[in-house]
């Protein structure tokens, strides 16, 4: 129902956007400033007054650093790092890809899909939260950190304030404080939207305080109070808040989304945000992994901060690893984009979850001999 919800906006929003440059060039690339509209066409990085949330606006493509008080020579991203995306809730599948792990070099592994994939899973379900803390005790043990996957929003009202004195923020903010003290050893999380129930960007409100806001220029946006860009950076300071000052974890957003106009949001929102420890996790093409997709738009285009690519090894598109289909030079060029443009390592899905067959790792021997699954 959600889904549906989103994609029906998400189609009107396009529909009002296309209207919106019908007088520009017809692009797709959601960058170009629109003729027809003369509200915000001289909008720069730097001088955010609230007028650019939409499609017309130029900055896609042209990040300078000037949105933020570093320049190129005082901003250091840290250390790369290299790590395993585990989606299969298979205990002693996970010992296996853990272990494998250790040996082979990786230095950290990011729980998900199948294991988590919402921060609440682990307030809501002992057994879940006993699961992931198991995990992350033997991860510890062999040398490596612990990320989870978080989506906002989901379990939340249809509709709710953006307001930050509603009640929802500190909802939030306590759904984070509760799970990071039921499970300490937990080092980092990786927030997104793409595919939450509910994307920022997408609820409505009709509040005083939402009709105040300044108008972005796009009638549809205006029609149901929502300003993207702030939006989404008002979800990191939210989350932050608690993971990184009051937990002192790591935090990741991961930028993955569905609509050429929503990782424009996503980008802008990232380029402006002031917190510069907010990492980001990328994947090397678009939505997901078609092999003949571009490279990804927000690789190297986040403002600073730590990048690093999400990779599929667990070959999602090209048989789950079931052909074999190593790709090793496919893989190579991709990350050499990546590294040349400032990625800071990768984060490497392994797998397709419990019930979706395929390792990258041991196929396809080793998928038929673990637990007899062999034909799922
Ligand atoms: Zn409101």
């Amino acid at each position: 129902m959600q889904r549906i919800w989103s994609i029906l906006l998400v189609l009107t929003l396009a529909l009002g956007c296309l209207s919106l440059s019908a007088c520009g060039q017809g692009d797709d690339d959601d960058n170009d400033a629109s003729s027809d509209d003369d509200a915000d066409d001289d909008d720069t990085l730097d001088d955010d007054t609230g007028d650019d949330d939409t499609l017309d606006d130029d900055t896609l493509d042209d990040d300078t650093g000037d949105d933020d008080t570093l320049d190129d020579d005082t901003f250091d991203p840290g250390p790369a790092t290299y790590g395993w995306i585990l989606m299969d809730n298979n205990r002693v599948h996970v010992s296996d890809v853990l272990a494998r792990a250790g040996d082979l070099g990786i230095d950290n592994v990011h729980l998900s899909h199948d294991l988590i994939m919402e921060i609440d899973e682990i307030n809501n379900d002992d057994e879940r939260a006993e699961l992931l803390q198991s995990i992350a005790q033997e991860a510890h043990g062999l040398g490596l950190t612990v990320w989870v996957w978080s989506h906002e929003f989901t379990d939340v009202p249809f509709m709710f304030c953006f307001d930050p004195a509603d009640p929802i923020w500190e909802e939030r903010r306590d759904a984070y404080r509760e799970a990071l003290t039921r499970i300490p050893e937990i080092d980092g999380v990786v927030l997104m939207f793409g595919s939450a129930d509910f994307e920022p960007w997408y609820i409505p409100c009709f509040c005083q305080w939402c009709a105040d806001q300044e108008p972005t220029g796009n009638p549809l946006l205006d029609a149901i109070n929502s300003r993207p860009i702030d939006r989404a950076m008002m979800v990191y300071e939210a989350v932050a808040q608690v993971v990184l000052d009051e937990f002192d974890k790591q935090l990741r957003m991961r930028t993955f989304m569905h609509q050429p106009l929503e990782i424009h949001w996503l980008g802008e929102s990232l380029r402006r945000f002031p917190r510069h420890e907010l990492q980001v996790m990328t994947k090397d093409v678009p939505q997901d992994w078609q092999p003949y997709y571009p490279h990804d738009p927000l690789i190297g285009n986040v403002g600073h901060r730590h990048q690093i690519i999400e990779m599929d090894l667990g070959n999602e598109y090209w048989g789950r690893s079931l052909i074999l289909n190593g790709q090793v030079d496919y893989i190579y060029y991709r990350y050499a984009y990546d590294r040349a443009n400032g990625a800071r390592g990768a984060a490497a899905r392994v797998e397709r979850g419990a019930e979706r067959s395929g390792s990258f790792y041991g196929m396809p021997v080793g998928a038929c001999r673990r637990e007899g699954r062999s034909g799922r």
